[in-house]
């Protein structure tokens, strides 16, 4: 029989390196607390319409990505519901924002999330179909202060400290503009235009966007529309006076927190939503999976989806990628951390109080593996030294007299304990 493996696109993560991951996800939730951020949790599925009218038909997340299906419907009266795994968080928590009424507080709601997502990629490394992302949201009325362009610079700026304190060296910060929704229409009447004399020479996807949503034409990724994508004019111009001084603000803002930045005027990201402040966080040493996160405004998100307005701000980024790029700034082979101790019982009689003793160490804070009865000596003493410091002896003396054996292999030395300071000693 073919054995199961895995399906494409999703793997499984094993110790020891998941304590990578621990440790990426520890210093994340550190760090939000610090900047007043709690957490929210959304469903793994949503309707698909959530994903249609926040992220955008004409993206490749909707258009080429999600995993979707139709739900049986209960009643024959009913029609199925469609529902699709989610390729993005945002939209959900926007979701959950108007759904729990959170602007009506008039506080600024700051949120994040920590979790796995969905898309139909073509698989390869730092990509995949499964794959986790760290993000977090500051939306809330306009009255809270949501739109004020202080509020891009200080998630940038906790983006920046964010990781650095994960231990992420070398990244660069691209930055630009891409309007409001006014700007946004003018700029695809102005490529309209341009893409009319050349798009025929353009891919069929292109060919398509450039007349239902030509800004996503710039999302595409097929090298000989390249050069043609190269001189089509840039949103920076189609900015209103409004648009340019918010994307001044922010820039002032980083400018005076010294979060070093660079100007991308290309970088549209490839969701509907986006407004205004865009950003990516790049990585050299990711090759062509080069982006460890992404975000920016999304002002209008809200309102598409049925909610009240309620301007915001966001980011996601890709867990998998930041413990690819702390592996390869570290080395695969970080040392794993031994345990306090390992109970070795001398015979299959004593295990249940080896179990007892281990108990009594475990409850007391101490890392325990627990041996075998059925070990000869020589055997616990060998699986010992791979996982512990120390080895703690149980044998039929040992249980009467209350007097254990510990020996520690850093320094070869073996001593005689008794019981009711074992723990102590183990910790020392
Ligand atoms: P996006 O939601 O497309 O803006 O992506 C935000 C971040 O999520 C990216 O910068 C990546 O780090 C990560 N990411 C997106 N798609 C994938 C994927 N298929 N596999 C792994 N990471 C991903």
């Amino acid at each position: 029989m073919a054995t199961l493996k895995a399906v494409r696109g999703t793997r499984d993560l094993l110790p020891p390196e998941t304590a990578l991951w621990n440790r990426i996800e520890a210093a994340a939730r550190r760090v939000f607390a610090r900047y007043n951020f709690g957490e929210i949790r959304t469903p793994i599925f949503e309707d698909t319409g959530l994903f249609a009218r926040g992220v955008g038909e004409e993206t490749d997340i909707v258009s080429k990505e999600m995993f979707t299906w139709e739900d049986r419907a209960r009643a024959a009266s009913e029609n199925p519901q469609s529902l699709t795994l989610r390729p993005e968080n945002t939209a959900g928590v926007v979701r959950a924002y108007i759904e729990h009424k959170l602007g009506e507080s008039g506080q600024l709601q700051k949120l994040y999330y920590i979790g796995p997502q969905f898309r139909r990629e073509r698989p390869q490394k730092g990509r995949y179909r499964q794959f986790w992302q760290i993000g977090a949201e500051v939306i809330g009325p306009t009255s809270s202060g949501s739109e004020s362009p202080l509020r891009d610079a200080e998630v940038l700026e906790m983006l920046a400290t964010l990781l650095d304190e994960m231990g992420i060296a070398g990244w660069t910060l691209e930055l630009n503009s891409v309007g409001s929704a006014a700007d946004r229409a003018r700029y695809n009447d102005t490529l309209r235009a341009a893409l009319a004399p050349v798009v025929d020479k353009m891919c069929v996807d292109c060919q398509r966007r450039a007349v239902t949503n030509p800004l996503r034409v710039l999302d595409c990724k097929v090298p000989e529309d390249q050069p043609i994508i190269a001189t089509l004019p840039v949103i920076a111009d189609s900015l209103d006076d409004d648009s340019k001084s918010h994307f001044a603000a922010v820039k002032a803002a980083l400018d005076a927190a010294g979060v070093e930045y660079k100007l991308n005027p290309r970088l549209v990201r490839g969701l509907d939503y986006y407004t205004r402040t865009t950003f990516e966080f790049k990585h050299g040493g990711l090759g062509a999976q080069n982006a460890i996160l992404g975000g920016g405004r999304y002002d209008g998100l809200s309102e598409a989806v049925g909610g009240p307005k309620a301007p915001g701000i966001g980011f996601a980024m890709g867990l998998d990628r930041l413990v690819l790029t702390l592996q390869a700034q570290e080395g695969e082979s970080a040392p794993t951390k031994k345990l306090d101790a390992y109970v070795a019982p001398l015979g299959e009689s004593l295990n249940a109080a080896a179990l007892q003793l281990a108990r009594e160490l475990r409850r007391a804070g101490l890392s325990v593996e627990l041996g075998d009865g059925s070990f000869r000596l020589k055997k616990s003493f060998e699986a010992a030294d791979r996982t512990a410091r120390k080895i703690v002896i149980l044998g039929e003396d040992e249980l009467a007299s209350g007097i254990l054996t510990v020996k520690d292999f850093a320094t070869g030395t073996q001593t005689k304990v008794p019981r009711g300071e074992l723990a102590e000693i183990l910790k020392s």
